[in-house]
């Protein structure tokens, strides 16, 4: 079943800090080039939002499915 909740990350705000990538226990992200980079969207968990919250305040995390 394909999964209708996960993270996009918007890459021309993402700094890079990671926060996403260290807060999330789901192993939902991987790092690719010093960005995260979302390898596991039917890891996350529906309506969380617990990377977006943690995160650098810049908007660089959406969700699909919002
Ligand atoms: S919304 Fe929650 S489960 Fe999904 S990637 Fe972010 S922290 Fe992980």
């Amino acid at each position: 079943m394909a999964k209708n909740w996960y993270p996009i990350i918007n890459y021309e705000k993402c700094v890079g800090c990671l926060s996403c990538v260290k807060f999330c226990p789901h192993d939902v992200y991987e790092v690719r080039g010093g960005k995260p980079s979302v390898k596991n969207p039917e890891h996350c968990i529906e309506f969380c939002r617990g990377c977006q919250r943690g995160a650098y305040d810049n908007n660089a995390i959406s969700y699909l499915g919002e």
